[in-house]
């Protein structure tokens, strides 16, 4: 039967010896769970619990078919039947679960961190300390077979196919692309010749794995790093890797090294199906697209436009397994939905820890008593006060309600979502108001009494006979103690974002830590590009992919909204405790905008002149000290916080049982993450 919301979306797709419920893959992750076979009970409950909530196909994270292909030292392998019992649990849950499985064959060839590792040439990568040794022509043959014992070890475990991983910069797409590929013999030179492994790739592991069984070969489309393929060898590979045995085709953009963001929250949604569009008409198999597709309705557009056969999504899936559930009942709005923030999953698994989601603690960790109880109806419903409505309150909030507890919800501000209210407004981070609309839908679901606009007190809450009391009541802006501190040039930032003071052309920005960062963005973007593919486009210089090899340009962003000049008091690179994936993202953006970022300042006074900085150690050498003024108009205190804790002492001398959340508990590391897995172990233990 059509669906009717979403009809494309919910067409089967047929592959002949296997047919799809619905277009969507959920797109290879690492989870860091795979790289210990006692990890498996876990890695099983992870997916599990994504194939009851309707996901039709899952492609795991990277296993290496040949240790000189690892991620990471020790990182995962398929490589012998020792290994199988381990991929059977995974594999036997997902199909008692009612799912399919693809194990994704990784090789990642110079982007491997072990100092054992091998690439067509000799060419480090920008961002691997170790350099590569080339393959010699008998070890390239050997690394193909690998791949092909790796397909036939994973039929064996039970998989329903493999992914092969062509894209991202990989081994693979190193032998595809001129860069890395300086080759004089039968494996390099021509654009045919650099084809041959990936085509012999796909040849043998077809061979190895017989015709029922799914190959997918995820295929870069844009290499977007100088020295990429052209489209023409784009498409040639497409037609060669389906002729050579390749189902489907999945989409890749850009290189772990590429200068621009794929996947950041400050990407478009949808920003890339361009490309797959382009491949369909010419691609022998269905085609698959990716990047920032996250909610239903981005889905069926692409569906419908005719971009792709099928969409792949990873992180939303992570944020709510039951996505798929959701969106087929009707239940749209009430999707958890992936925010592309990176901070509990992508930039987790590089700092070698599980991934998780900041949206929904409990994934990857769906075997966690705290994580099961979380979802656990209580044994005694309890009276509780929740106070502030910021993401700790929200989860919190939510979480004991859900248990069947009575929960009423405090809030002094007009509107939920604390923190999140505020960086919804920057340019970028437009999809954090989509977690305000879920939790807004979860009170409804859940029956959390919710009190807007009400600033409630230490005695309302004693008199309100309440069995256990949530302190979020989140932070405050501290405001340095700098002699004019309190002249009219003089705003904070929580005002800037709201727009409700006028901001001058010309401002100095105290503090560049995130909020800083984001609020020069906010300053410095007329609107914001993200809202905008072609604008987007332009500010990080993608191309056409027909235009130009890699699909490169030059970046033209537009013209900054005010000169904005960021400040920190040490000495250390700006925005240095940002995200691990995303910190390079957030500082380029600001040098498109020419902010100037000034470190090592000291703040003299503000007066109407402007800003007084002084330097110590200046260029006059030691013991001497520069002075500076900066003739802003307008100076923005983005200098960190404080916990709002008035609440508490009078609380606990009334004997009540009181908890803090968020950043009422720890206002130094004002945390979403933290403050969101806090409220739901809270809530959890009520
Ligand atoms: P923050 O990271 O603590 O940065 C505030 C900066 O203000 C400090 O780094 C400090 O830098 C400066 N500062 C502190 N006390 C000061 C004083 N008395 N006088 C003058 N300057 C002072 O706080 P935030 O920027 O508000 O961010 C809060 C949290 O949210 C952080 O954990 C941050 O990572 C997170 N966040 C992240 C993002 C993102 O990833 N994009 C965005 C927003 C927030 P100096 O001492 O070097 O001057
Ligand atoms: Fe998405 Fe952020 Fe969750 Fe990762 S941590 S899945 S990017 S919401």
């Amino acid at each position: 039967m059509t669906h009717l919301d979403y009809p494309h979306l919910f067409t089967p797709l047929d592959l002949g010896f296997l047919t799809l419920p619905n277009r969507v893959l959920m797109g290879s992750m690492h989870t860091g769970l795979e790289d210990d076979p006692a990890d498996a009970p876990r890695l099983a409950a992870y997916f599990a619990e994504r194939a009851r909530g309707g996901v039709g196909l899952m492609v795991t994270g990277g296993y290496a078919p040949h240790p000189q292909g690892v991620l990471t030292e020790n990182g995962s392998m398929l490589t012998s039947p020792d290994q199988l019992p381990a991929h059977r649990i995974v594999t036997d849950a997902v199909h008692a679960a009612g799912g399919r499985i693809a194990l994704q064959i990784l090789h990642a060839g110079r982007y491997s961190t072990q100092p054992d590792l091998v690439a067509p040439s000799a060419i480090r990568a920008p961002i691997n300390r170790f350099a590569p040794r080339p393959l010699a022509e008998h070890e390239v043959e050997e690394h193909i077979d690998a791949f092909a014992t790796c397909a036939a070890l994973a039929r064996e475990a039970g998989y329903d196919g493999v992914e092969i991983m062509g894209s991202e910069g990989y081994l693979i797409n190193e032998f595809l692309a001129p860069r890395t590929n300086h080759r004089t013999d039968d494996w390099g030179g021509t654009p045919a010749n650099r084809r041959r492994f990936a085509v012999e790739v796909v040849r043998r592991t077809r061979a190895a794995v017989g015709p029922d069984f799914l190959i997918i070969y995820r295929i870069s489309l844009a290499d977007l790093v100088e020295g990429g393929q052209t489209w023409d060898e784009v498409v040639s590979v497409a037609e060669e890797v389906a002729a050579a045995g390749a189902n489907l085709l999945n989409t890749g953009i850009g290189w772990h090294e590429s200068r621009v963001p794929t996947i950041a929250t400050s990407v478009p949604r949808a920003a890339f199906t361009s490309f797959t569009a382009r491949l369909r008409p010419r691609a022998p198999v269905p085609v698959i697209t990716s990047n920032r597709i996250n909610m239903p309705q981005v889905a069926e557009e692409v569906l419908a436009r005719g971009d792709a056969d099928m969409v792949s999504m990873a992180r939303p899936l992570l944020a709510d397994p039951e996505w798929i559930r959701k969106a087929a009942s009707g239940r749209t709005d009430e999707i958890n939905t992936c925010i592309a923030c990176n901070q509990a999953c992508l930039d987790h698994v590089f700092g070698e820890a599980t991934a998780s989601c900041l949206v929904n603690p409990r994934a990857g960790r769906e075997t966690d008593p705290v994580m099961q109880l979380a979802t656990t109806p209580a044994r005694r419903r309890k009276r509780v006060a929740v106070v502030g409505a910021g993401p700790a309150g929200l989860a919190a909030a939510v979480t004991a309600a859900g248990r069947g507890h009575h929960v009423d919800l405090f809030e002094a501000e007009q509107v939920i979502g604390g923190q999140f209210d505020l960086a919804r407004r920057i340019p970028g981070k437009e999809e954090f108001a989509e977690t305000i609309r879920y939790y807004t839908r979860r009170i409804e679901r859940t029956g959390v009494a919710l009190h807007l606009g009400r600033r409630v007190t230490a005695a309302e809450l004693v008199a309100g006979g309440y069995d256990e009391i949530v302190l979020a009541t989140g932070v405050t802006p501290r405001l340095p103690d700098i002699p004019g501190i309190d002249h009219p040039s003089v705003v904070g930032y929580p005002q800037v974002l709201r727009g409700e003071v006028p901001v001058g052309a010309r401002v100095a920005v105290i503090g560049a830590g995130g909020v800083g960062v984001d609020v020069s963005a906010f300053l410095t973007h007329a609107t914001s590009p993200t809202l905008d593919v072609p604008a987007w486009r332009r500010e990080w210089g993608v191309a056409d992919p027909e235009a130009a090899p890699g699909a490169l340009a030059t970046a033209a962003p537009e013209p900054p909204a005010r000169t904005v000049i960021l400040l920190q008091r040490t000495g250390g690179r700006i925005g240095s405790r940002l995200g691990r994936t995303t910190g390079w993202i957030h500082r380029a953006a600001l040098a498109a905008k020419g902010v100037r970022l000034v470190r090592g300042v000291r703040y003299e006074k503000i007066d109407d002149e402007g800003l007084h900085l002084s330097f110590q150690h200046g260029r006059g050498g030691p013991g001497h000290t520069d002075h500076q003024l900066l003739a802003v108009d307008t100076i923005v205190v983005c200098a960190g916080q404080e916990p709002v804790r008035d609440l508490l002492e009078q609380l606990r001398a009334a004997g009540l049982p009181v908890h803090l959340a968020g950043g009422a508990d720890v206002a130094a590391e004002l945390d979403a993450k933290r403050a969101i897995d806090q409220g739901t172990r809270i809530a959890a233990a009520l």
